[in-house]
């Protein structure tokens, strides 16, 4: 239930972030996924959205979107809207997210859901977001939704001076999350823990 994961989140500490919750709040995860999984719809678990992909757990893209740090001046790209869930609830909370998918029928399904929503700053494109996306560039934040085997070098070169990029990197077995920030043009890391992501596909995926 909707109501038992913010329950969940507040009282764990998991996400602290008041505007974070209220953006979940506005954005029903309803609009986002498949008719014939309606009852699963606030379950703390990946959900399939056809083409062999999935809509991330929500403690996972709460803990993702607040690492992030977003400001409502905030440029963002995201690598992977899948459903485009992610992406609206980031809307909420920054200025423009352009959102890249790699499969044309999950451009579509995102497009359709951000419809349902009163949403106007998200931009879906049909686009290997492994190379970053050099048209919008440069970014305040960049995150990647899918598994990568390094943080991408065009995502890094994208992102501006003290700039937050965030994503889980490994195998395709089991990843970490990591956080990096741009100082001096160089990325400082930190790990957040262990997580299990859909690869990443395109130049820079496996
Ligand atoms: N953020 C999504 C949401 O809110 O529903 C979930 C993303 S899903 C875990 C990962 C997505 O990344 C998939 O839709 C997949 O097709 C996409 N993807 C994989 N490689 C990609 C690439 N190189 N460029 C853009 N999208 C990619």
């Amino acid at each position: 239930m909707k109501k038992e994961l913010i329950e969940y989140w507040q009282k764990s500490g998991l996400v602290k972030d008041k505007q974070l919750i209220e953006a979940f709040k506005k954005t029903s995860r309803e609009n986002f996924i498949r008719k014939e999984n309606r009852d699963e719809v606030y379950g703390d678990y990946p959900l399939p959205i056809g083409f062999g992909q999935t809509i991330s757990q929500p403690t996972t893209v709460m803990l993702m979107i607040e690492a992030l740090e977003l400001k409502k001046t905030d440029k963002v790209l995201e690598v992977g809207a899948g459903s485009g869930w992610c992406a609206a609830i980031m809307s909420r909370l920054a200025k423009k997210i352009i959102t890249t998918e790699i499969i044309p029928g999950l451009v579509e399904f995102a497009k359709n859901n951000i419809k349902k929503c009163d949403i106007k700053n998200v931009e879906i494109v049909k686009w290997d977001g492994s190379q970053g996306y050099e048209k919008e560039a440069p970014y305040d934040k960049v995150m990647l939704t899918a598994a990568c085997p390094s943080l991408p070098k065009p995502c890094i070169e994208q992102l501006k001076e003290n700039g937050i990029i965030i994503g889980p990197v490994g195998s395709l077995f089991g990843q970490d999350m990591i956080k990096g920030i741009k100082v001096k043009g160089i990325l400082e890391t930190e790990n957040l823990g262990s997580f299990m992501f859909v690869p990443l596909k395109g130049k820079y995926g496996y």
